[in-house]
């Protein structure tokens, strides 16, 4: 799938392909993704399933998300994400939900390497793995002092990331291109709190401009319907 994402000024051309085999010759029965009920993750399952529609392939090649948790209410958030995209595109989609996270990763509110490393390991005789992690936008770029404390490895061997590079208002633009845009009321960004938004933090920021730079009206996340989805209720992390 060819694209052209985002506003005039940071316009970009992005090429999206799901390989039919592995580096190592085996053939690709199933993709995964690593969801966390972000806009993101949410961006990369609308793009894997458009690509796998678009090449014939939707019925026959079986996607699976997977959901490290996190705290922020992010399992919470993440089924809800799998849930809407799967009706949106008239499919089932897996859902490992609940995998441990590993200390100290999971106290600095990161997915640790122990679950990605043991997921890679269980699935990777036929799946090829999507993570949708990217880096933060430059100061000359960003329109907002807040900065990413998180730097994100590219581990190519266990997993691929086609956002990368990718800035927020691109990201946000995947949505709008593939006409999945009735999905981004169910995705979470903010990193503090697990219910509504702060508007401080980093990923409140970067939500903002996503929709901004692109000349769209902002889209807030519904809430909740359930009281209870991490931490016994308290929708915080009792390490943090
Ligand atoms: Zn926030």
């Amino acid at each position: 799938m060819e694209l052209v994402l985002g506003p005039e000024n940071l316009s970009v051309p992005f090429s999206f392909t799901i390989p039919t085999h592995l580096e190592d010759g085996s053939e690709v029965k199933r993709v995964g993704v690593y969801s966390s009920g972000g806009h993101d993750s949410g961006a990369m399952l609308c793009l894997i399933l458009a690509e796998l529609q678009a090449t014939g392939r939707l019925d026959t090649v079986p996607v699976t998300a997977f959901t490290i948790v996190k705290g922020e209410g992010s399992t919470y958030y993440s089924q809800r994400v799998v849930d809407k995209v799967a009706e949106h595109f008239g499919v089932k989609v897996a859902h490992v939900n609940n995998l441990e996270n590993n200390e100290p990763a999971y106290t600095d509110g990161r997915i640790g390497i122990v679950p990605i490393a043991k997921t890679w390991l269980e699935n990777r005789h036929d799946m090829v793995l999507y993570m949708s992690i990217n880096r933060m936008a430059p100061d000359d770029i960003r329109p907002f002092s807040q900065t990413l404390k998180i730097f994100y490895k590219d581990e190519k061997r266990l997993y691929k990331c086609p956002f990368l590079l990718l800035h927020k208002p691109q990201i946000t633009d995947i949505y709008y291109k593939l006409g999945c845009e009735d999905i981004i009321p169910y995705t979470h960004s903010c990193t503090v709190q697990a219910v509504g938004r702060c508007n401080e933090c980093y990923s409140c920021k970067e939500r903002e401009w996503g929709f901004s730079a692109l000349g769209k009206d902002f889209v807030d996340t519904i809430p909740p319907d359930i009281d209870d989805v991490s931490f016994g209720g308290t929708w915080r992390n009792p390490n943090r």
